[in-house]
């Protein structure tokens, strides 16, 4: 690779040799990037931070990839180089097209040089072919990954306690530990509810739990006790939702300070590793630098406060509009999803999580433009759902 070919695929000398003198031994960078890099960073022999993930023993650097793009490969590329090493997908985010470019880029690579997780997902209650269902969408995800052994298997935004003691669910993650498909299984949960947090703590079989944690959230001192349980039993914790929304306004124009918001993440001894959907190079390199320096300083710690009343998009998921809505719409949800739009970008996703719930573009026509949802957070509800609701008429080529 030359400059020329740097420049088009998006990656610029500056990032080109930070991260091509930051891997070491095993980048995965050609051996014609490698040769043209003739100067290093001063801070090249800088390491993250690591942290073991529970009683799976595995050492993590403090910060992962969220794998959310499917045109992310130098991406992909730089953030393994950079010495991310911990890689988080979906069986059904992008399609799919994510796995496939996780399989692409460690096809043939020794399977120790990265932890890669996948997560599948159901609707509940589980319909009578669960079993067949996930059996399937599992070999779906291993043969897009390209290997026969995930590292680690969630079964993906369970939301109730009654989700996650179903016994079905337990039984098909064993069987597929159970079968070698993949090394440890966990769960993931959006929703930040301590209860349904208590459920998966008690089942006793989760070696890694994916868990919502900012410094936004609802009932948070409860919630910050079951992390410390967790982890004195020994359950790896992964923490996700880490930037609160993306954005300081309700709008979703104005960046919010990603360093300090991953900073407050990394205070808590117990988060192993988090895992922001690194899109682009800027944001990589932001992130990176922030991990390499990840003690909060206190004017990030007064920044984060000053942002305590403020709307912002990230939805406590505190479930107070539900009874509200007499129409029954999963408000949650599509708050969960306006973030994933106007927060993060990621318009594809948010249709996915819309066409997941069901909504459907005349769901406030009872209503005649006037909602009563009254949200502690202060979300317009209304008028956020009328802003989504084009997405689900829109073809998924136009979408990021
Ligand atoms: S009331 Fe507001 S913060 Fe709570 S779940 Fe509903 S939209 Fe989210
Ligand atoms: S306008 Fe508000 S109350 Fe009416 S259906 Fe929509 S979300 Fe529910």
């Amino acid at each position: 690779m030359n400059l020329i070919n740097m420049k088009r695929n998006n990656i610029g000398r500056r990032d080109f040799i930070r991260y091509s003198a930051a891997a070491g031994a095993g980048a995965l960078l050609t051996r014609d990037a490698v040769a043209n890099t003739s100067t290093t960073p001063a801070d090249s022999n800088q390491k993250m931070p690591e942290r073991t993930l529970g009683k799976t023993g595995i050492s993590l650097p403090i910060l992962s990839m969220g794998v959310d793009r499917p045109d992310s490969s130098n991406v992909l590329r730089a953030a393994y180089n950079a010495g991310i090493r911990h890689f988080d997908t979906a069986n059904n985010y992008q399609r799919g097209r994510n796995e496939e470019a996780l399989g692409a880029m460690f096809d043939g690579r020794p399977l120790d040089s990265r932890f890669i997780s996948t997560k599948i997902m159901f609707p509940y209650p589980l319909r009578d072919n669960f079993e067949e269902d996930f059996d399937s969408k599992l070999e779906v995800s291993l043969n897009r990954l390209r290997i026969e052994q995930v590292d680690l298997l969630y079964l993906h935004d369970i939301r109730t306690v009654e989700n996650v003691k179903d016994p079905r669910v337990a039984a098909s993650l064993l069987k597929a530990r159970e079968e070698g498909k993949t090394k440890f299984i966990g769960l993931s949960f959006h929703t930040g509810d301590p209860d349904v947090f208590r459920a998966a703590i008690d089942m006793g079989i989760f070696e890694v739990l994916l868990i919502t944690y900012n410094f936004k959230m609802d009932r948070l001192e409860e919630y910050e006790a079951l992390i410390e349980e967790a982890a004195q039993k020994g359950i790896g914790l992964i923490g996700m939702k880490t930037m609160a929304g993306g954005t300081v306004d309700a709008e979703g124009k104005k960046q919010i300070n990603g360093d300090a918001c991953l900073k407050w993440v990394w205070k808590n001894k117990h988060i192993t590793t988090v895992i922001p959907g690194l899109t682009n190079f800027e944001h990589l390199d932001k992130c990176v630098a922030a991990a390499l320096n990840p003690k909060i300083n206190e004017e990030e710690e007064r920044y984060l406060a000053s942002l305590e009343n403020e709307e912002m998009l990230f939805c406590r998921q505190c479930n107070q509009c539900k009874p509200q809505c007499p129409a029954g719409l999963p408000i949650p949800d599509i708050m969960r999803a306006y973030m994933y739009a106007f927060g993060y970008k990621q318009a594809r996703i948010s249709k996915d999580t819309l066409a997941n719930v069901g909504l459907t573009a005349d769901a406030c026509a009872g209503c005649n433009e006037v909602c009563t949802v009254k949200c502690p957070s202060g979300f317009n509800v209304g008028k956020k759902i009328a802003a989504l609701t084009p997405l689900l008429n829109t073809p998924d080529v136009f979408l990021t």
